[in-house]
């Protein structure tokens, strides 16, 4: 016997429980969307790999060892699975000339593809819902994105994620504080690692974001970014930080949050908790408003933000507990059991007629007997099963009997099912405080 085949490393199946849970997450967060005004967009998930080496910045991880790249086999041309959303959203913008109607508040969301080491809260496939607002300079929108992302955080229920904000300044601003980041680091060259190392000249900024224990020191005393910023880049600044305080949102400016995308400037945020170990960032983003040109359209300003879904729904899970989880089980409205020549053709009709009238049902399929039937149903979930046998059909009834609470069975005429069944879920509901 050959070995089944196994997914890819790093890249998972959603199976039924937990994808319901996926859609009911997915649900809220898009009528929390709708509710700010931001409207979809679908790009593809393969694209020229040279977007992402122009838009990411040909010095960062991503670009450098997370990608998927693989050349077509008939044109030679070289791809890229997606390793994030903004590059492709703003190609599609430019490519669409979105921005030639004024500004544009869009969300995607998908599957993003980096080769990085399997753990708790990291894939290689995993998935991002995406916010970007094109062609508005902010302070006003920068802030609004942080304040929609506390609502949203409490339209979950999650009470531990806390809010990190720094500034990266301008262009200029950065050059300079460049020049002497890497002075600093060239007089503390012994304690750099390798990464930090080749980085030290195409991109030093990307060295405080290291994770290496044995850096922290050293990056801990070098100049900050902070320190830098002109007068306009500290009115943005101050802009943000005070709509969001107006708005009652605490949070803490974080000198070393440098983003690890090279088209960012000024506002940088995101979203962080505890609860999941080294993976504790669930959203993150801010300012590029150098993108745009980048990519070859006529300079725009831009800023958005990305959350990761798995660490959401893992945060979800921690904090409401399985019970919860539990309770966003999808059951059908009622189960239809059927048994003998004569009753499955009334069975079919009856499910169609009940679905038109809006119900979910489940028809059994597959025979067996009545008593194996009857067990199904119970582990459907439903909250009825209907019963036609023989007997019914002849009469042109079908039995009910309710699967969650002691009631009698009852016989009904076909005709008259969707009222009756429709009054006795709308009883069963109230009784159960709604599903
Ligand atoms: P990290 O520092 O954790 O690698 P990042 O800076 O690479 O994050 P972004 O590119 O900003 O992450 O992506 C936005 C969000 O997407 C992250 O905050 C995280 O929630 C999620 N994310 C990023 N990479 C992964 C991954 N490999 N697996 C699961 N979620 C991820
Ligand atoms: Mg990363």
């Amino acid at each position: 016997m050959s070995q089944t085949i196994q997914a890819v490393r790093g890249m998972n199946d959603i199976l039924p429980d937990e994808a319901e849970l996926w859609e009911q997450f997915e649900e809220t967060v898009k009528s929390w969307l709708r509710a700010y005004g931001y409207r979809p967009i679908r790009m593809p998930i393969v694209e020229p790999t040279p977007l992402f080496a122009r838009a990411i910045g040909e010095v960062t991880d991503i670009v450098e060892k997370e990608m998927y790249s693989f050349t077509d086999a008939l044109n030679g041309e070289r791809l890229t699975l997606r390793p994030e959303g903004t590059a492709s959203c703003v190609r599609a913008v430019l490519q669409h000339n979105l921005l030639f109607s004024g500004p544009q508040r869009l969300w995607y969301a998908g599957p993003m593809f980096r080769h990085e080491r399997p753990q708790k809260g990291r894939y290689r496939q995993f998935h991002q819902f995406g916010v970007e607002a094109l062609g508005l300079p902010g302070p006003d929108i920068d802030a609004e994105q942080i304040i929609m992302c506390a609502r949203l955080w409490d339209d979950l229920g999650l009470a531990d994620v806390r809010l990190e904000l720094n500034s990266l300044g301008s262009t200029e601003e950065r050059a300079r504080h460049r020049q002497d980041l890497i002075a600093y680091f060239e007089r503390h060259a012994e304690r750099l690692d390798a990464d930090a190392t080749r980085r030290l000249y195409s991109n030093p900024l990307r060295i405080l974001d290291s994770k290496n224990p044995d850096m922290q020191a050293v990056i801990e005393a070098a100049p900050r970014l902070t320190d830098y910023l002109g007068e306009d880049s500290l009115r943005h600044f101050e802009g943000v930080q005070t709509l969001v305080k107006d708005a009652g949102i605490p949070f803490r400016i974080n000198p070393r949050l440098v983003r690890g995308l090279d088209y960012y400037n000024l506002t940088v945020f995101e979203w962080v908790t505890d609860k999941l170990g080294a993976q504790g960032t669930v959203c993150a983003g801010g300012r590029y408003d150098g993108l745009v040109a980048q990519l070859g359209g006529k300079a725009a300003p831009a800023c958005g933000f990305a959350m990761g879904v798995e660490r959401l729904i893992a945060l979800w899970r921690d904090e409401h507990g399985e019970e919860a989880v539990a309770a966003t089980r999808v059951a059908p409205d009622i189960y239809l059991v059927h048994q003998g020549q004569a009753a499955q053709p009334l069975a079919f009709s009856v499910a169609e007629q009940l679905r038109g009238a809006g119900f979910d049902v489940l028809l059994h399929c597959g025979g067996g007997s009545f008593k194996s039937q009857m067990k199904r149903a119970d582990a459907s979930g439903a909250p009825v099963a209907l019963i036609i046998g023989e007997d019914e059909a002849a009469a042109g009834e079908v039995s009910l009997k309710f699967l969650r609470r002691a009631a009698e069975q009852q016989r009904i005429p076909v005709g008259r099912l969707e009222e009756e069944i429709g009054k006795m879920i709308f009883e069963w509901e109230e009784d159960n405080g709604g599903v």
